[in-house]
C-alpha cells in the first residue's frame, strides 16, 4: 500500500482518469476560443462547452440555459449572493444564512454588511443542521435571500433543503444553497427541491481545479443577478471572460460520471465509512460523532476523541492525510467555526478528525487508517491523567480543581 493514504476527499479529489482523457484534446488540437464564431476551432470549442452544460444540467435536474460557468464555487457564491443583493437591494436589505456555512458564504455576507445589508446568522442544532422552521422564524418582510448550504464540508450534515426551498418559494424569497459538497454525492433536483441557485465545483467531483458553475433559475421565479465580472458579455452577461474550455469539458465529464455512478458510489462510500467508524468504536471508548447520524453525506466521517490533544493526534496519524477541526491547520488559534456553532466544546473540537472517503479509497486503506487512529489515541490516552481518572470512575465534572496562584 502506498503511503500516505488520502482521506481528505472533502478538501479536493484527484482527477478521474476518464475526465483527464476527455480534457486532453482541448489542450492540444481543439484549443479554440468558444466565443470565436468564424471558424471550426471556435465551433468545436463551443460545442464541447454546450455538451458540458447539458451534462451539468442533467445532474441537478436543471435546463442547460440555467448553468453559468465560473472558476469554482467561491466565485459562484460571490456571483449568487452579491448579484442578488445588488439586484434586489432596493426591495429589502435582509439576508438569512447560517453560522456553519463555508467561509466563502460568510465572508460575502460580511462584505455585504459593510454595504448596509443586515444578515441573520442562524445557529445550527448540535448536529450542524438548520431546518425550515429555523429559517421561518428569521424571515422578515425585507428578507431578499436565504443562503443555507446543502451539505456541510466539515461534518457532512445535510440540511432540509427541500423544506427550506418550499418555504422560500411560498414566501417569495430567493433561495441559494451551496451545493459544493452535495452535488454528485447525493441526489439533487433543483425543481423538486425548490432551489433558485446552487453552485458546483469540479475539483470536488473528480474534475479539475479552477472550474465550476452556478445554477440560476430561469422561471418560477426568474432570478436576475448583477454580474460581478464585466467584459465581453460571455455566459449571457452573467460572467464575462474567455471560457476555460478544457476545465469545463472536465467538469461536464465529471458530472456525467457522477450521474451514472451516484447510487453505486454512495453505497460503496457508506460501506467504507461505516467500516471505519465501527473499527474505531470497537477498540476505543469516548468517541464522539460530529454531525448528523441520519442526514449525513455518504463519504464523510467526523469524529472527536476525548482526552487526547488534537495536534499530537494529527502527528500520530501522519501516514493518513485528513483534516482536523483543530487550530493547527489554520493561522488562528480558534477551533473550527463549524464545530463551535454546533456547541462542540473546545477540547473536543481540537481533537476532531474529518475522514473523507472517495472513489479511489480501498478497504485496505480504511483499515490502515482505523488502526493508526486507534494506536495513536491509545498512546496519547496512556499519557493523559484525565483519562486515567475517568477510568478510575471519577466524574470529572465533580472535581474541584485547585486554582493556580
Ligand atoms: N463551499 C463549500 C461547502 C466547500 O466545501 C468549498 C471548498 O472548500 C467551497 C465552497 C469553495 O469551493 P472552490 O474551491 O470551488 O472555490
Amino acid at each position: 500500500m502506498k503511503l500516505p493514504i488520502y482521506l481528505d476527499y472533502q478538501a479536493t479529489t484527484p482527477v478521474d482518469p476518464r475526465v483527464l482523457d476527455a480534457m486532453l484534446p482541448y489542450f492540444r488540437d481543439q484549443f479554440g476560443n468558444a466565443a470565436s464564431r468564424s471558424h471550426a476551432f471556435g465551433w468545436q470549442a463551443e460545442e464541447a462547452v454546450e455538451n458540458a452544460r447539458e451534462e451539468i444540467a442533467k445532474l441537478i435536474g436543471a435546463s442547460a440555459k440555467e448553468i453559468v460557468f465560473t472558476s469554482g464555487s467561491t466565485e459562484a457564491i460571490n456571483l449568487a449572493i452579491k448579484g442578488v443583493a445588488e439586484m434586489y437591494g432596493s426591495k429589502g436589505k435582509h439576508i438569512i444564512t447560517c453560522m456553519a456555512e463555508h467561509k466563502a458564504v460568510l465572508d460575502v455576507c460580511k462584505h455585504l454588511e459593510k454595504q448596509g445589508f443586515e444578515v441573520t446568522y442562524l445557529r445550527p442544532d448540535r448536529t450542524g443542521r438548520t431546518t425550515a422552521a429555523d429559517v421561518e422564524a428569521a424571515l422578515r418582510p425585507d428578507t431578499i435571500l436565504v443562503s443555507i448550504m446543502w451539505a456541510n464540508n466539515e461534518v457532512g450534515t445535510i440540511n432540509d433543503v427541500r423544506g427550506i426551498g418550499a418555504l422560500c418559494h411560498a414566501r417569495d424569497v430567493l433561495f441559494f444553497t451551496d451545493g459544493t459538497q452535495a452535488v454528485g454525492k447525493i441526489p439533487v433536483d433543483v425543481e423538486a427541491d425548490h432551489v433558485d441557485m446552487t453552485c458546483i465545483s469540479a475539483h470536488k467531483i473528480y474534475g479539475p481545479k479552477g472550474a465550476g458553475a452556478l445554477y440560476v433559475r430561469r422561471r418560477n421565479p426568474r432570478v436576475r443577478l448583477v454580474a460581478q465580472m464585466d467584459g465581453g458579455g460571455h455566459e449571457r452577461g452573467f460572467r464575462s471572460g474567455t471560457l476555460n474550455v478544457p476545465g469545463i469539458v472536465g467538469l461536464g465529464k465529471a458530472a456525467a460520471i457522477c450521474r451514472e455512478e451516484l447510487a453505486s458510489e454512495a453505497k460503496r462510500a457508506i460501506g467504507l465509512r461505516d467500516r471505519l467508524e465501527q473499527r474505531i468504536r470497537s477498540e476505543l471508548d469516548h468517541v464522539h460523532l460530529n454531525g448528523n447520524a441520519e442526514h449525513r453525506l455518504p463519504n464523510c466521517l467526523n469524529l472527536s476523541f476525548s482526552y487526547v490533544e488534537g495536534e499530537s493526534l494529527l502527528m500520530g496519524i501522519g501516514d493518513v492525510a485528513v483534516s482536523s477541526g483543530s487550530a493547527c491547520t489554520s493561522a488562528s488559534l480558534e477551533p473550527s467555526h463549524v464545530l463551535r456553532s454546533m456547541d462542540v466544546g473546545d477540547d473536543l473540537a481540537h481533537s476532531s478528525i474529518r475522514f473523507g472517503i472517495g472513489r479511489f479509497t480501498t478497504e485496505e486503506q480504511v483499515d490502515f487508517a482505523a488502526n493508526q487512529t486507534i494506536e495513536a489515541v491509545r498512546r496519547l490516552r496512556q499519557m493523559s491523567p484525565l483519562y486515567e481518572m475517568v477510568q478510575e470512575g471519577i466524574d470529572l465534572s465533580t472535581v474541584k480543581w485547585q486554582a493556580e496562584h
